[in-house]
């Protein structure tokens, strides 16, 4: 095996392929605070990409209930415990090494690919027929709602920073990884990661439907057509991002999942790479903003050692040690920080949702105080400050405000919806 750099992980580690990285890399933040779990990004891309025979269990996108949904049923579950069992006591991370490349510290832990069995590319499971039933099992499902007579809620109330009665929605997509596991797995070599955004595809010319790739996906992103008799997966929606949708008149759109988000959770868009893959200096792309400078975003099990390139603030109310094990140990500093946000950081927040176009540059011109408080003992300003994002070719595509506008209703339409 190769040795890789991997930044999620602050080292390098084993992968089976030579490091070889793209010139920008797809990525996505998720805000699992704003989320509704209406499944409207399950459904758009379901009715854009999956609606034939023999894709019916297909949801490239899929939004669970935590802690006890899964699709496929407890697919992280399952895989922590192959990892604990292949390398006990040994999935911790150290604090040290921490800057610009090891943010979160340095993961002494084996991941999937240190702990492969002889023979494979990854340590894995394939999930049986009846793990991929029940795409939403568990839904609204509290961690008191399993215990006999106390119907998910607490008597006491509940209080931050950890609630005792939890529960939050996961959003999921494949994550687009820097080494992906589905494409080392892979005999006919049939996935393979696009130089030009990193984009991971399937050649369903080539695959012959061995389900290696479903084996070694740590997020189980790759799912087998019962008709075909070959694996499909997420394809990021690969022809708006290059601007092939008629409506962004050439300009990179965000993916249908992204898009259609009613709670405003997504943001979507690209990074640029520089040498050996690191996220190349780009300050004012508002996701290198959210994930490099205000550390606010975390990778989903960065463990696992696919260094994915989907990212998500964590629900302030969970218990952290849960947590940490979901999304590493960045986890108290990310909430902390969304929990306590600046100027920037509520600024760049009013941007989610408000183009299906690609947003590449941002730009605050600040505004006035209106309002101040005290939050958990903390001062609290707000400013109505401007905030301006751009497209790829530099064209201004969004204007909006921290402070939300107030429409009055004219009086003649008082009683209309
Ligand atoms: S569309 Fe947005 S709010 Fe609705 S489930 Fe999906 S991520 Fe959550
Ligand atoms: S999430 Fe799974 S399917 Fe997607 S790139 Fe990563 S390993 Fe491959
Ligand atoms: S990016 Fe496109 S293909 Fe992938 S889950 Fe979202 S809608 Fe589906």
């Amino acid at each position: 095996m190769a040795k890789v750099y991997n930044w999620h992980l602050g080292r390098s580690m084993h992968y089976p392929y030579e490091e070889k990285h793209p010139k920008s890399q797809f990525v996505a933040v998720f805000n699992i605070n704003r989320c509704i779990a209406c499944q409207t990004c399950t459904m758009a891309c379901k009715s854009t990409w999956t609606f034939s025979k023999g894709q019916e269990h297909m949801w490239w996108n899929n939004v669970e209930t935590k802690p006890y949904g899964g699709y496929p049923q407890f697919w992280d579950v399952k895989l922590l415990k192959l990892l604990r069992e292949a390398d006990p006591g040994g999935q911790t991370w150290a604090p040290h090494g921490k800057g610009a490349e090891a943010p979160y510290g340095e993961f002494e832990g084996r991941t999937i690919f240190e702990a492969a069995p002889d023979g494979e590319a990854a340590l894995g499971y394939l999930p049986e027929d009846k793990e991929w039933r029940f795409p939403n099992l568990y839904e609204d499902t509290s961690t008191r709602y399993l215990n006999p007579g106390v119907m998910g809620f607490s008597k006491e109330g509940e209080r931050l920073p950890e609630h005792k009665t939890w529960f939050f929605y996961l959003q999921r997509l494949c994550n687009h990884c820097t080494y992906p596991a589905c494409l080392a797995a892979c005999p006919r070599k049939a996935l393979y990661k696009r130089p030009e955004d990193g984009i991971v595809l399937l050649d369903q010319n080539r695959c012959r439907g061995y389900r290696k790739c479903m084996l070694a996906c740590p997020y189980k992103k790759t799912i087998h057509n019962t008709e075909t008799r070959i694996t499909e997966k997420c394809v990021a929606c690969y022809p708006r991002i290059e601007g092939r949708d008629p409506l962004s008149q050439g300009q990179p759109m965000e993916t249908r999942c992204m898009a259609v988000c009613p709670g405003q959770i997504r943001l979507q868009g690209l990074v640029k790479l520089g040498r050996g893959g690191k996220w190349a200096e780009d300050r004012y792309n508002p996701l290198y903003y959210l994930v490099r400078v205000a550390k606010v975003a975390l990778p989903l099990y960065p463990q696992f050692g696919t260094e994915p390139n989907v990212y998500y603030i964590p629900p302030r109310w969970v218990p952290r040690d849960y947590l940490r094990q979901m999304f590493g140990p960045g986890v108290d500093q990310a909430i902390e920080r969304y929990a306590h946000p600046d100027r920037e950081l509520l600024a760049v927040l009013q941007l989610f949702r408000k183009s299906q176009l690609i947003l590449f540059r941002y730009e605050i011109q600040k505004g006035p105080k209106v309002f101040e408080t005290l939050r958990n003992g903390k001062k609290f300003e707000l400013y109505d400050d401007l905030i301006i994002g751009y497209g790829k070719d530099g064209r201004e595509i969004v204007r909006t405000r921290v402070e939300e506008p107030l429409y009055m209703r004219p009086k003649e339409r008082l009683n209309s919806i």
